[in-house]
């Protein structure tokens, strides 16, 4: 089978593998749809993310649905033919924080496609992955493939919404407008956000939030128009960009008592009007994947509640996966699902 392997910046590398063979709770996984992340175009551009950084070559992709190929000894839960979403989470399920229920903070997570763990963790831009069966999560008949992929950042902006909590009958501002920013702008609105502002510095991405849930769309740079929106503040600002300018206009735009939600990955250190957080007191919390959300975004997408379909800006054949990689880093572009 053909599997992908990151062997440097910009060095993705078609290579044939045997096929895996499943351990003893793991079912295998003919992958059909792989959505690509931001972490995947950070680890394609510089061969690391952030910090993580691969001691091997190591394959991409955490966004996926597929197949069940082979059972194990599943069969019962999962008989072959199977259509499933995949959870990447690998938490250990032994230390602190997974026994106190926030597995997303495990020191030992093992996360598909990720480089967090030493050694790297492989993902899904291969034909056949090996998966525990309990990540393996049964969609609907009529569920595409595409979208069930879109499972891991739609459980992601719900960790997200969830830190920014209470939601409904609040007046939100949502700091980037990409696909993550999209999902929690689509998961705000369902929980009943009386109001939902987005900033971006991409007009087009402005204008698909707007289109689909925003309120106010707003541009990053022009700070009259965010300083009178914010008017006294907003209840709660998600940050979802990552750029450092937009985290600081967060402290600048919460109203007096709000909540400040950091999810966006920054470069690195940034410089932060941090008086704010006393004189206003604000309140900082951080998003970091998910934990426990995967089955309630499933739910979410089956009962047809949302409709993140309209994100998916470009699609590709996984022979292509290259283009793929390429149409990713078009501005214009918000997501680029992969078929198998
Ligand atoms: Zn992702
Ligand atoms: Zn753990």
């Amino acid at each position: 089978m053909q599997a992908y392997y990151l062997h440097g910046p910009r060095d993705l590398r078609p290579t044939d593998m045997d096929p895996p063979r499943p351990a003893a709770d793991e079912v295998l996984v003919k992958v059909r749809a792989t959505g690509l992340c931001g972490s995947d175009l950070h680890y394609y551009l510089h061969g690391q993310n952030g910090p993580f950084v691969p001691e091997r070559p190591f394959i991409l992709g955490h966004e996926s649905a597929g197949e069940i190929v082979d059972a194990g000894a599943c069969a019962d839960a999962l008989p072959p033919g199977s259509r499933v979403a995949i959870d990447p989470s690998h938490p250990c399920r032994a230390c602190d924080h997974c026994i106190g229920g926030r597995y997303n903070l495990c020191p030992h997570m093992r996360y598909f496609g990720s480089a967090a763990c030493s050694p790297p963790q492989d993902g899904s831009f291969r034909e056949i992955v090996p998966i525990r069966a309990e990540n393996c999560h049964p969609i609907p008949d009529d569920m595409a493939f595409a979208e069930a992929a879109l499972l891991e950042p739609l459980a992601i902006a719900l960790h997200g919404v969830g830190q920014a909590q209470p939601i409904a009958g609040r007046r939100l501002l949502i700091t980037g407008a990409g696909p993550i920013g999209q999902l929690i702008g689509l998961v705000a609105r369902h929980y009943g956000a009386a109001h939902l502002a987005v900033s971006d510095i991409r007009g087009d991405a402005l204008d698909l939030a707007a289109a689909l849930w925003a309120d106010q769309p707003l541009r990053a740079d022009d700070t009259d128009a965010l300083t009178s929106a914010a008017d006294t503040g907003f209840d709660a600002v998600i940050e979802a960009s990552g750029a450092p300018a937009a985290l600081a206009a967060a402290y600048e735009y919460c109203r007096a008592g709000g909540t400040i939600v950091q999810l966006g990955v920054q470069p690195g250190p940034v410089e932060l009007p941090v008086n704010l957080i006393m004189s206003k007191e604000l309140t900082l919390r951080g998003s970091f994947r998910f934990a426990h959300v995967f089955a309630a975004a499933l739910d979410l997408l089956a009962r047809r509640q949302l409709d993140i379909t309209p994100l998916i800006s470009a699609r590709f054949d996984f022979a292509d996966l290259l283009a793929g990689f390429d149409a990713a880093l078009q501005p214009q572009t918000i997501k680029v699902v992969i078929d198998y």
